[in-house]
């Protein structure tokens, strides 16, 4: 079972489906069960979205933004 942490590491790769069958699996069953990464893949994917359309986004950014986007979704709550 994967924890939380596992899934902020592993969102852009989960986002860009770039992660064999058996991790996609652990993290969709991760997020059915967990609220607070579900949250945080919807708002990681969105912000992810916009910055690509207007550049490209290195993998130390992504992570960067990631810590950005918990704080967010945790003040959210
Ligand atoms: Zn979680």
């Amino acid at each position: 079972m994967l924890k939380c942490k596992d899934v902020v590491t592993n969102a852009t790769d989960y986002i860009d489906k770039e992660m064999s069958w058996s991790q996609s699996m652990s993290m969709a069953l991760h997020l059915l069960l967990c609220g607070h990464c579900r949250r945080f893949i919807k708002y990681f994917k969105l912000s992810l979205l916009s910055l690509k359309k207007k550049r490209t986004i290195s993998s130390e950014n992504a992570t960067q933004l990631g810590s950005e986007i918990i704080a967010k979704a945790q003040a959210d709550t």
